[in-house]
C-alpha cells in the first residue's frame, strides 16, 4: 500500500452565543479534517487542531510541507514517516503548529493501518478496555451565565449519568498579570477571582454527594493565586485542578504540585515527546494530558502515555474540537493501562455531535463503548460536512 495523495476539509461552525475559557475566546469551532489517501482505495482520517489561528495557514503546512514527506511512502512505516515530517522541516520548530499538522497526517496513518488490517486502531495499540468512562467538559463563561444559570448546567450532567464534571475557572480581570490581557474580547464574561469561587462553590453544590468537580484554569494564575483559590474551596471537593499556570512554568506547577492534596494536571499546551519528558520529570502535574490531534499524533502520544506509565501517573488526555478529535483519543485512551477516562465536550457544537454517519453517544451510565469497525471505525457525514465547509 502506497500514500497517493493528502487532502483537507475546512469546516467551521459559528455559535450563537460566543463562550470563553479563562483566556481564550470562542465565537466559532473550527475544524480541519487531513485525509490520506492510498492506492489500496483506502483513505485514512485525522485532525489537526487549528487552535490559536485560522485554518488556513494550517492547511498550507499540512499540504505545503507534509504532504511531500509521505505521498509515495508505505502507511505502515508509520514510526519512520513520523521522523521525517519531524526532522525534515525542524527549522520550524518541534512544538506548537508543525506538532498539531503532524497530527493530523499521523492519525491518518494509523487509521490506514487499521483498516488495512482490518482491526480496530484501538485493539491495534494493546486493546487494553472496550468502554471508557466519559467525563463531561463544560462549565465554561459565557454572556449573562451567572452562577445559577452553571449550577443548573452542571446539574444536568449528574441527572445524564456523568459522574465527573469539569468546568472553566480564571477568568479574572482583577489579576493583573492574568494572560486574559493580552487575548481577543478579554472584556467578554469576565468574574472577578472571589466571585469565581462561589461559581465553584455552586458547582460543587449542584452535583450532589456522589459526583466529582474537576477545574480547569487553562494558564490564568499565577502558583501563589492557585494556591490561593484552592485554600478558599477546600483541598478535598476537587478531584484535580487543570492547568494552574503557564505551561512553561513547570517549576511553579510543581510547586503548586507538591502543596496541593488535590491532584494538578496537564498540560494541553505542551507538545512532543520532549516536552512531556520534561513536564513529568519537573513533576509538574500528576495527571497527564496529552492530546492526539496536538501533541503530535498517537506516534509520541503512545510514548508519552508509556513515560507517565513510569511515573504511575495516570493519562486523562485533552480531547476539545471535533468529533474526529474525540475519535483519535478515544482508540488512544482505549488501549492504555493507565487512562479510561474521557473528556467529553458539551457545548454545543454539529461538528462533534453531527460529523459521522454514526455519532459517538454517551450511555445513561456516561460509558462510551469502542466501535467495532476497522481502523477508526467512522465515516464522515456527506451532509454535514457540506453544510460547514468553508
Ligand atoms: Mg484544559
Amino acid at each position: 500500500m502506497k500514500v497517493t495523495d493528502v487532502s483537507t476539509i475546512r469546516l467551521r461552525y459559528r455559535m450563537d452565543t460566543p463562550m470563553a475559557d479563562a483566556i481564550h475566546y470562542m465565537p466559532e469551532r473550527p475544524l480541519l479534517i487531513v485525509q490520506v489517501h492510498t492506492d489500496a482505495g483506502l483513505t485514512g482520517l485525522g485532525e489537526a487542531a487549528s487552535y490559536g489561528g485560522d485554518l488556513e495557514s494550517m492547511e498550507a503546512l499540512v499540504l505545503g510541507v507534509l504532504k511531500p514527506i509521505v505521498v509515495g511512502e508505505d502507511p505502515f512505516a508509520v514510526e519512520r514517516l513520523w521522523q521525517r515530517m519531524a526532522s525534515r522541516p525542524h527549522q520550524r520548530g518541534t512544538r506548537g503548529m508543525l506538532m498539531m499538522a503532524i497530527s493530523g497526517v499521523d492519525t491518518a496513518l494509523w487509521d490506514l493501518i487499521g483498516q488495512a488490517t482490518k482491526t480496530p486502531l484501538y485493539r491495534l495499540l494493546g486493546g487494553f478496555r472496550d468502554t471508557l468512562t466519559a467525563y463531561a467538559s463544560a462549565g465554561f463563561y459565557a454572556r449573562g451565565k451567572d452562577k445559577s444559570v452553571l449550577a443548573e448546567e452542571v446539574g444536568g450532567y449528574v441527572e445524564r449519568g456523568f459522574r465527573t464534571v469539569k468546568i472553566k475557572v480564571g477568568r479574572n480581570p482583577d489579576l493583573i498579570w492574568n494572560p486574559l490581557h493580552q487575548m481577543w474580547s478579554s472584556d467578554y464574561a469576565t468574574v472577578p477571582f472571589e466571585d469565581d469561587i462561589e461559581r465553584v462553590h455552586a458547582a460543587r453544590d449542584a452535583l450532589g454527594p456522589h459526583a466529582r468537580l474537576a477545574i480547569d484554569a487553562n494558564n490564568a494564575w499565577s502558583p501563589a493565586e492557585a494556591l490561593r483559590f484552592m485554600d478558599a474551596i477546600g483541598p478535598d471537593r476537587i478531584a484535580w485542578l487543570e492547568e494552574p499556570v503557564a505551561t512553561e512554568d513547570r517549576r511553579g506547577s510543581a510547586e503548586v504540585a507538591r502543596a496541593l492534596a488535590t491532584p494538578v494536571s496537564g498540560y494541553e499546551t505542551e507538545t512532543g515527546l520532549a516536552g512531556f519528558r520534561d513536564l513529568i520529570l519537573s513533576r509538574a502535574a500528576d495527571i497527564v494530558q496529552p492530546d492526539v490531534i496536538w501533541t503530535g499524533g498517537i506516534t509520541p502520544c503512545r510514548k508519552i502515555a508509556a513515560l507517565a506509565e513510569a511515573f504511575h501517573l495516570p493519562v486523562i488526555p485533552h480531547v476539545f474540537s471535533s468529533a474526529m478529535s474525540t475519535i483519535a483519543n478515544m482508540h488512544f485512551i482505549a488501549s492504555l493501562p493507565n487512562g479510561g477516562l474521557l473528556e467529553f465536550d458539551q457545548n454545543p457544537n454539529p461538528l462533534r455531535s453531527e460529523l459521522f454517519e454514526e455519532p459517538i453517544v454517551v450511555d445513561e451510565q456516561g460509558t462510551v463503548t469502542m466501535p467495532t469497525e476497522p481502523g477508526l471505525g467512522v465515516r464522515l457525514s456527506q451532509e454535514t460536512i457540506d453544510r460547514y465547509r468553508v
